[in-house]
Parts: structure tokens; C-alpha cells; sequence
């Protein structure tokens, strides 16, 4: 026995650690520190170590802390609440020694593994593991106390049932992370490189000490009614402190939402307080942000897309979709804990948007929530086997992806050797550690192969039964030629190279350096530049890049350094990034910016050069498209300055981006009536007209006025969008089939709005009821 103390009050911690059970849970988190340094992720000290080194406290600390509560029972007792308390501080003490090595086994890995943001990841040592580690110690005296025998199995379940908790709080409620006393915080299975929002963590870690200060006094008591069968003196006198702990942490559970531990449909609806219901959907939205003109928009592509997307699975579709849209990114990221994701929880037939990004996956969102009726796993997605299916699908139906089909884009990665194996991204593992633009995109074309190649049915027991192979009883290496031999057929368009590169060739999550300290202080950097602060925002981004060169400092510094209208240097800097043969592809977009700027110096010369070799790139993105109007404008109108400015400025990053466009379709509106007004002129005019509701009808009354004859096929185009939006579905249809024949590029587009006009034809003959519903609660806030 290495201990002779004859009563808890004798012992210390170095004793403590004297004991076997205790050295060996060192060894082996030390042991998990060594292993971590060979992973991606893991090899620093941050979130996911820390959520790493969190687990070990629970799962390999606990026996040692048993088999430790069990020897201080055996010593005499004299005080239930005062041997608990030293106890717990006895047995904290020891495992907190413990702690420390696995840190200095990531310090001295940050020699070798940059680590981006090492007091971050100190203070999510200290929030996980840190604060888990009280936790479990006060439960493990509990546990010992009142199972005396059985307090190893208890534990075991205990655990297992506070494993689960995350589960079944991101099924049951719109939320994709979880907070859980044992790990801290999951923070959720999404493509975005965020860190953990600290003071929310911070705060629910005192959520986690009112617990342990609860669990200490419960186990005070427990132990004085084993001993002497009823509540010891220093019990009783510790009630106070219980029910206070007892009141807060009531408080603070039930305010979880608002203090963001958790969120819920109510949640959301204060947030989001208008209603907008058509016959499939209530649309959740804020009618400060959103008009009663966008939101009927939303509502009808939402019908229509629905539509769509049920015929082409050939189901019946009969229940009602909650869609949730949230004013922007932010917002959702605070409630649903996405940023960058579109989100569809097909079990609850919901889909969470946002504002700024709804239009180009609502169709992808919605395959998902309608896959439900052939979906398996109770949540309505393949995800054991093949989860790539589950992209895979909704990117089949889907089908839009930018300006080449995704069997091109497959072609072509198969051309520039970005193919990885069917397997690769088929299976659920291969699919969550691959890229995910790699993923999708070849998960897309290969699922729409199979469609084309062995039909629907199939296609859909596929789905049901989470299993490729098994249902077309070929492996995935068999499969896999049968759809390189189709892939080899597929015309590819000419100078795809960049754009495959730029798509492509990008690291996973898991490859990248600090993935989440970079991704969150890049956002950080652009809330500057909309707010104005150009000056630190350029600082910011500087040093981001000398961190961790990749594209989103680049792209920062570009725009920092334009917004300061210091356009010798966005050329100068641009030129070096492009120069670079080995970042070069991943920041194609800049030459829209140097190109503006070499304008704003008056070399048109070099501005058209620019932008030329972005519109031969053939990016898939908005810049693209501008950068074809600004060549347009530009060879009209080189020398024109005021045309110049609003061109130029609306380059810049805005706050209240809306108004300013606003703003700008006006200004823009006001050059055409100088005389004479050019063909580029106007098409800018009536483009920038055509998305701001107040001028859509003035934007309709000059493409009438232009004389059929000399309409273009986007001016035939966006005629047939104003007319559409003012339920002119007929005329509408005629416009689109003019600028089908006028450009025969226009493709998929225009089919898409010809199949639009048949639908919203049919709807205004038997009219639905679509109805805004205002229902403003003011429960919390
Ligand atoms: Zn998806």
C-alpha cells in the first residue's frame, strides 16, 4: 500500500498519483497525445484535441477515480461534506497534474505543425478537457456513493447515455452542434471551418460548475444517510449553496436557447417572426428584411422547384415543408450553427436558408427533404454506407452547377487527374474525408450516370437500402469503368484547365493549415472591410497570409487594398499572386480586381487584357458574368468617368449592400438618358434594373420601347423575367423562346424558365392560396 494515511485530510496528491491506476490513465492520455501528433486535426493543441483529450478524461480517467473514491471510503470518516469536498479536490488535483504532459507533447509539436492560434487552443484545453475533468470527478464520488459495488456499470451507462445526448438533440431540434457537460461541445458534422464560439462555451462551462457544485452536495448527502442515516450538520448547512446552484442552473437550462446551448423552432421564430404559407410550405421569415414582393417570389420558386423535384423522383408528395429563411449567414450560424451550408433535415421536412444564398440550392435541398419517402436510417438519407449517394442525388436532380454540366466537370477532373475513385467518394468515409467540391461534383455525375444507365427504380433502392454494390450487384471498380468509359465520351469545352483547377484542386478540411482559426479570422477581416475599416482589414489579412498563405487572404488583401483606392498596388499584388504558378489557379477571380483598377488608372488596355483572360477562364461564379459586362461597358465607354465610378465602386464590399445597389441600378438608370446612349449601356442599366423591384417596371417599359429587332438574348431573357414576375406567364414564355433562338448557349437556363411559365400558368388558372401571416411574439427578447 503506498498510502498510510489514516484519513482523507492526510493524504495529498502526490500520493495520489503514487497509485498505479492513476499512473497508468497518464500513460495512456499521454499516449492519445502521441498518436494525435500523426493525424490532421488533431496534430495541435485545439478544438479537436481538446474534444479528443475531453473524451479520455470521461472514458479512461473514470476507473482510476473509482477505484481512488472506493480506498478514501475505507478511511474513517469525519465530516460527509468536508471529506467530499477533499476528495474532489484531492482526486481534480491529481488528474489536472495528469493533463499537463499531453500539452506539452502538443507544444513541442507546434515545432513541427504550425499552430495558427496556440492561445485559442489553450483556452479550449482549459474549456474541454479543463472543465470536463471537475465533472467528472464530483460524479464519480457521486457514483461511488451511491452504488458502492456497481459504480464501474453505472458509470459506463451514464456515459453512454450523455454520449447519445447529441444525437438526439441535433435530431430532435433544428440545431447541427451540441453541448454536452462530459465533452464540452460538438460543433457539429458541417463544411464550414469554424471555431467554437468561446463565450458560449465559457458560458455553459458554468452551467457545468453549478452541476459539479450539485453533484458534491448530493453525494455529501448520500454518503451521511449510508453513515448515520440521516443529513449530517454540514450537510444541512450546505443547502443554501445547493438550491442557489440548483435555481441558476434551472435558469440557465432553460434559457439555453437564448444563451445559445440550444435552439428550437420557437427560437427561431422569434427571430424569423413572419409567416408566409403556399399549399406545401411555411416559409419562416423577417418582414423587416424581407418585401412582400420577394418573399411571394421565394414562396412560388419554392412551389416550383418542389414540383420539379417530385416528378423527376416519380413520388407522391403530400406533407407540408417548413422552410426557414434566415436573414443571413450570420444569423444561422448563431442558431442552427452553419454558416456556409445550406441545411435540409428531411426526417422533420425542413430546409434552413439563408437569405443571400437560398435561390442556388433550393432544389438541391429540396431532392434531400423529398428522398425522405424512399429515404432509409429513420432520418431519410444513406449515410452508413454511402453517404455519397446522399449528395450524390440531390446534385443529380439538381443538375445546375455553374457554366458546364457536372459530367463535363467530372470529364475534365478525370482529364487533370482530380478524379479520386468511386469508392473514394461514394462511401461514407471517403466522401466525409475527401474535398468536398470533389465529392459532390463526381458524386453528381456518377449518380446521374447510374440513373441514365440502369434507371430510377434501382436508383431509389439504392437510396432505400444504403448500399450500392449489393443492389446493382457490380463493385464499385466495375461501375466505376462502366461510367470512365461514358466520361471518355463527354465533350468537354475548350479551356476547362483553370477552371478545373480552381474548383478542384483545393484541400479537404483536413488538410489545410489551422482550417478553423483561418476560416474564422478571415470572416473576421471581412466584417471590417463592409464596415469601412479597410486599413485594418488590409492588416489583418497581411497577417493571415504570412500565417497561412492560401486563397481567402489574397482575396481579402485584393479587395482591402481597392477599397483604399490604392490601385497601384492591387495591380502590383495581383500580378505577383498570378505570377505564382503554384497559387496562380486558386485565385483566378483577382483579375476582376486588377482589371477594375487598371481602369481606374485609365489603362483601358490593360483592364481589357484582364478581364479577357477571366472571361476565357470560364469560371463558374458571379465574377465571371461581370466581367464580361465591365469589357462591354469598357470598350464603349473607356473614357466615360462618371459610368467609371458607379462601375468601379460596385466592386467594393458594403455593409447595407442592398441600398447601395439599389443606388446603383438608379445612378446607372440616370447615364441612359444622356444622349446617345449606347447597346452596353443599356443592357447594364436594365440588368442592374431588372433585380431591384422599385425599377422593374420602368425596367419593362424601356426593353418594350427597344425595337424587337435589336434585342439581344439576354435582353429577350430578362423581358421574360419582369413579365414572369408580374404573372405574365404567356408573354413570358414567347421572350424565353426568342432568346433560346438568339443564343442557343443560353441552354439549360432558358429551359428552366420555359418549364417555369407552364407551371406558374397552371397555378394562376386554379388559383392556391399563398398568404403572408405576421405573428410577432415578443417571448425573451
Ligand atoms: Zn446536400
Amino acid at each position: 500500500m503506498p498510502d498510510h494515511a489514516t484519513h482523507v485530510t492526510r493524504m495529498t496528491v502526490l500520493r495520489v498519483l503514487r497509485h498505479t491506476p492513476f499512473l497508468l490513465t497518464g500513460v495512456v492520455w499521454l499516449i492519445a497525445a502521441i498518436v494525435s501528433t500523426q493525424f490532421p486535426l488533431l496534430h495541435v493543441l485545439g478544438y479537436e484535441f481538446s474534444l479528443l483529450m475531453s473524451l479520455c478524461v470521461a472514458w479512461v480517467g473514470t476507473p482510476a477515480l473509482l477505484y481512488m473514491s472506493r480506498r478514501f471510503m475505507r478511511l474513517p470518516a469525519i465530516s460527509p461534506m468536508r471529506d467530499v469536498m477533499r476528495e474532489w479536490l484531492l482526486l481534480s488535483g491529481a488528474m489536472y497534474l495528469l493533463l499537463l504532459p499531453p500539452v506539452a507533447v502538443m507544444t513541442v509539436n507546434a515545432l513541427f505543425v504550425r499552430n495558427c492560434a496556440p492561445l485559442e487552443g489553450a483556452l479550449l484545453y482549459i474549456l474541454l478537457p479543463g472543465l470536463t475533468l471537475p465533472f467528472v470527478v464530483a460524479l464519480a464520488i457521486l457514483l461511488r456513493g451511491l452504488f458502492p459495488k456497481r459504480a464501474g456499470i453505472a458509470a459506463i451507462v451514464l456515459y453512454m447515455l450523455l454520449q447519445l445526448q447529441p444525437l438526439i438533440e441535433i435530431l430532435a431540434r433544428p440545431q447541427l452542434y451540441a453541448y454536452n457537460h462530459v465533452f464540452g461541445m460538438f460543433i457539429g458534422l458541417t463544411w464550414d471551418q469554424q471555431q467554437p464560439p468561446l463565450e458560449t462555451l465559457a458560458t455553459y462551462r458554468i452551467l457545468t460548475l453549478l452541476y459539479v457544485v450539485l453533484l458534491l452536495v448530493v453525494a455529501a448527502a448520500v454518503r451521511s444517510l449510508r453513515s448515520r442515516g440521516c443529513l449530517d450538520a454540514s450537510v444541512r448547512r450546505s443547502g443554501v449553496v445547493f438550491f442557489s446552484a440548483l435555481l441558476l442552473a434551472a435558469g440557465m437550462t432553460l434559457y439555453g436557447d437564448v444563451l445559445g446551448f440550444s435552439n428550437s423552432m420557437a427560437n427561431i421564430r422569434r427571430h424569423m417572426p413572419a409567416h408566409y404559407t403556399t399549399p406545401s410550405f411555411t416559409l419562416m421569415y423577417d418582414s423587416a428584411v424581407v418585401s412582400d414582393e420577394e418573399i411571394r417570389w421565394i414562396a412560388e420558386e419554392h412551389e416550383f422547384r418542389l414540383q420539379e423535384v417530385v416528378e423527376e423522383l416519380d413520388v407522391t408528395w403530400t406533407r407540408h415543408i417548413i422552410s426557414v429563411l434566415y436573414t443571413d449567414r450570420e444569423m444561422r450560424s448563431r442558431l442552427l450553427g452553419t454558416r456556409g451550408s445550406e441545411v435540409a433535415r428531411p426526417w422533420k421536412a425542413e430546409i434552413h436558408l439563408s437569405r443571400e444564398s437560398w435561390s442556388a440550392s433550393l432544389k438541391h435541398e429540396l431532392v434531400h427533404v423529398v428522398a425522405r419517402e424512399f429515404g432509409p436510417n429513420y432520418i431519410g438519407v444513406p449515410f452508413l454506407r454511402v453517404l455519397g449517394l446522399t449528395e450524390g442525388l440531390a446534385m443529380a436532380i439538381e443538375w445546375d452547377y455553374g457554366n458546364r454540366t457536372l459530367h463535363e466537370y467530372a470529364a475534365a477532373m478525370r482529364h487533370y487527374g482530380y478524379l479520386p475513385s468511386v469508392k473514394r467518394f461514394m462511401s461514407t468515409l471517403g466522401f466525409m474525408t475527401g474535398a468536398s467540391s470533389v465529392g459532390y461534383v463526381a458524386g453528381g455525375s456518377f449518380t446521374r450516370w447510374l440513373l441514365a444507365e440502369y434507371g430510377l427504380d434501382a436508383l431509389k433502392q439504392a437510396y432505400s437500402s444504403d448500399d450500392i454494390e449489393g443492389v446493382y450487384g457490380r463493385d464499385f471498380a466495375e461501375l466505376e469503368r462502366g461510367w470512365h468509359g461514358f466520361l471518355e465520351g463527354v465533350q468537354r469545352k475548350d479551356s476547362d484547365s483553370l477552371a478545373t483547377a480552381w474548383l478542384f484542386r483545393r484541400q479537404s478540411l483536413f488538410t489545410a493549415l489551422c482550417p478553423r482559426v483561418i476560416g474564422k479570422r478571415t470572416r473576421e477581416a471581412a466584417a471590417l472591410l463592409r464596415e469601412g475599416d479597410a486599413g485594418k482589414a488590409l492588416r489583418d489579412y497581411e497577417q493571415l497570409e504570412r500565417l497561412a498563405p492560401g486563397p481567402a487572404p489574397a482575396f481579402g488583401k485584393v479587395q482591402a487594398l481597392y477599397q483604399l483606392e490604392k490601385m497601384d498596388s492591387v495591380i502590383a499584388y495581383t500580378k505577383r499572386l498570378l505570377a505564382d504558378s503554384g497559387r496562380a489557379w486558386s485565385v483566378l477571380p483577382v483579375l476582376l480586381w486588377q482589371g477594375a483598377a487598371a481602369w481606374g488608372k485609365g489603362d483601358s488596355a490593360m483592364s481589357d487584357k484582364s478581364w479577357t483572360a477571366l472571361i476565357e477562364a470560364d469560371l463558374p461564379g458571379w465574377t465571371t458574368d461581370r466581367a464580361r459586362r465591365l469589357r462591354l461597358l469598357l470598350r464603349e465607354h473607356a473614357f466615360d468617368t462618371e459610368l467609371r465610378d458607379i462601375m468601379l465602386a460596385s466592386l467594393r464590399m458594403y455593409s447595407n449592400a442592398d441600398s447601395v445597389r439599389h443606388a446603383m441600378a438608379g445612378a446607372v438608370l440616370r447615364l441612359t438618358g444622356r444622349r446617345p446612349c449606347s447597346h452596353s449601356l443599356y443592357r447594364e442599366a436594365l440588368e442592374r434594373m431588372a433585380a431591384e423591384e422599385p425599377y422593374r417596371d420602368s425596367a419593362l417599359t424601356i426593353l418594350t420601347s427597344i425595337p424587337e429587332a435589336k434585342r439581344d438574348a439576354r435582353m429577350w431573357q430578362l423581358m421574360g423575367m419582369l413579365l414572369y414576375r408580374r404573372d405574365r406567364a404567356p408573354e413570358a414564355r414567347e421572350c424565353f423562346r426568342r432568346a433560346a433562338s438568339n443564343d442557343a448557349a443560353a441552354g439549360r437556363d432558358i429551359e428552366t424558365w420555359l418549364r417555369r411559365c407552364d407551371w406558374k400558368e397552371r397555378v394562376l388558372l386554379e388559383p392556391q392560396d399563398f398568404q403572408r401571416v405576421e405573428t410577432r411574439t415578443h417571448t425573451f427578447d
